[in-house]
């Protein structure tokens, strides 16, 4: 895999959701429709704050849609922490960082070995 699709709609309310959360992160599962991110799944007691390894601390919900993940960075550095990758090689799938301030340019999406895939904005 070297794209990963996303639908305009939800790409911007993930960037809404990084802006309302900010200063604090946030986290979520993302679901995928014929080979499209279509929708998040906003964990019910996730641990927000500062660190990263809350990934660890979620139940995974067993559905099948479920393909990637994406929370944000509080930080203007869109790379996963050691915390982040260990926990996409666990998962798999596609994951998605976006960084401040928060825009369509600071969106990344990593393989589960931690390597960026392009992303394709799907309208
Ligand atoms: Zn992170």
């Amino acid at each position: 895999m070297d794209v990963v699709r996303i639908r305009r709609e939800l790409l911007e309310y993930l960037l809404e959701l990084a802006r309302d959360f900010y200063p604090n992160e946030f986290a979520g599962f993302l679901r995928e429709k014929d080979g499209v991110f279509e929708e998040i799944l906003i964990a019910p007691n996730p641990h927000f704050g500062r660190s990263s390894a809350f990934f660890d601390t979620w139940m995974l919900p067993y559905d099948e849609s479920i393909k990637g993940t994406v929370h944000s960075h509080p930080g203007p550095s869109p790379r996963p922490s050691r915390a982040d990758l260990h926990f996409f090689s666990k998962f798999g799938g596609v994951h998605l960082i976006i960084a401040y301030p928060f825009t369509e340019e600071d969106v990344r999406a990593y393989l589960s070995n931690g390597e960026e895939v392009r992303i394709e904005v799907v309208e």
